[in-house]
Order: structure tokens, then C-alpha cells, then sequence
């Protein structure tokens, strides 16, 4: 079983020639094809930007499940551009979208300056899906021991020492590649690039995952 990740929306397009727009945010469609499986993770800044990127990528508007990782509007502000029959939002427990294989995490205690922000992650096959990373990182490696990891990892403009604690975190805990984007940063998405192993994330990066 494969399934086919592709960053919808984030801060930064890759060298295309197609329209897609570039915007502080995070969407990720996650496919699999031979279950006729559908899922977003996160909808981006805005419906108009999301619905432009949908196009461009010739993808439609309706999903089986969207998963939103937490309640700030680069999330979520994209949330009336499609049609979901299921939402799963921060808050709760685990929500299993196919077999184990693909999971929403249970929610994490994160905080966003001093005030309590609960996210969740996606988990399909060894990646995990991160949208802004407001909680412990350790806790999801721990528990969930993805291999890869794509999405916000919170660190843009944030002083070395703390990009090497990342780093250690991952490599300690066996993730070997990592496709950093969104609230990281260029540069330290590099950084950490450079260091685990994987590259920067941009729009419309595709990773195919074993199942
Ligand atoms: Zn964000
Ligand atoms: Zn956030």
C-alpha cells in the first residue's frame, strides 16, 4: 500500500511554472489511491489560496477527512475551501483513518505565547505531519517513532543551540530524514536538512510512503 503526500499550501513554491500561490500556512494532501483515500492535513492560510493551489494541482474539493493540527489561522483559514466528511480537530484522543496506517495523534499540551495550544499530527506509515510544532517534540518521537518527518518545526529565527537540540532530538530517536517547511524557516530548514538528512519542504513537493 502507497500512499502519496504532496505539500498543497506553505510559506514557499518551489521552482514551477505553474501558478501556485506561496503564503504563510500549511496544507498537506495526503492520497492513497488503491482505497480511493483522501485526507488534508490543514487547510492553509485562506479558502481562495487553497482553492487556487487545489486547482493548479488538478485535485478536487471534496476529502474524506480533513485533520487540522491546531486552531491558529494558517491552519485553518482554509476550511470552507473544501468539503470533508469527517473533521478532526485539536483535542482528544487518537482518530485511526485507515488501519493504523494512517493516524491522527492524539493531542498534544502544546502552548503558544504562555497560553495553552493543543495540536495534533497526522501519522502516515513512518512520516509524521506537523503543522506548527507548539509542544514537545520528544513526546510525538517517543510515542509515534516516525522515520520522517515533514511540516513546522517552530524554529525560524531561533539561535543554533536550539536548532542542535532539535537535531540530536530527531537522530536520537531515529528519524532519518526530515522535510522541514512552513514556521521553521529557509535557513534552518537547511540547517536541519542538512544535519538528519532530507531536504527543505516547498509547494508541490511529493514523497511516496510505503504503508
Ligand atoms: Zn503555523
Ligand atoms: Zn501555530
Amino acid at each position: 500500500l502507497e500512499a502519496v503526500v504532496r505539500i498543497l499550501v506553505d510559506n514557499r513554491v518551489g521552482m514551477v511554472r505553474d501558478p501556485y500561490l506561496g503564503r504563510h500556512g500549511l496544507a498537506v494532501v495526503v492520497e492513497v489511491p488503491s482505497e480511493d483515500l483522501r485526507v488534508l492535513f490543514d487547510t492553509g492560510p485562506s479558502k481562495d489560496v487553497l482553492e487556487n493551489n487545489l486547482r493548479v494541482a488538478g485535485l478536487g474539493r471534496g476529502f474524506d477527512a480533513v485533520v487540522i493540527s491546531h486552531e491558529h489561522w494558517d491552519h485553518t483559514g482554509g476550511l470552507g475551501a473544501v468539503e470533508a466528511e469527517r473533521v478532526v480537530k485539536p483535542g482528544g484522543d487518537e482518530v485511526d483513518l485507515l488501519d493504523g496506517a494512517i493516524v491522527a495523534t492524539r493531542t498534544f499540551e502544546g502552548e503558544y505565547e504562555g497560553e495553552p495550544m493543543p495540536e495534533r499530527s497526522l501519522i502516515v506509515g513512518d512520516l509524521a505531519l506537523i503543522g506548527c510544532c507548539h509542544f514537545r517534540l520528544e513526546e510525538l518521537l517517543e510515542e509515534y517513532e516516525p522515520r520522517m518527518v515533514l511540516g513546522g518545526l517552530h524554529l525560524m529565527g531561533r539561535p543554533r543551540r536550539e536548532l542542535d537540540r532539535v537535531v540530536e532530538a530527531l537522530l536520537d530517536h531515529g528519524v532519518r530524514r526530515v522535510f522541514p517547511c512552513h514556521c521553521t524557516g529557509i535557513p534552518e530548514s537547511s540547517y536541519l536538512a542538512n544535519r538528519v538528512g532530507g531536504e527543505p519542504g516547498y509547494v508541490p513537493m511529493e514523497l511516496r510512503v510505503e504503508l
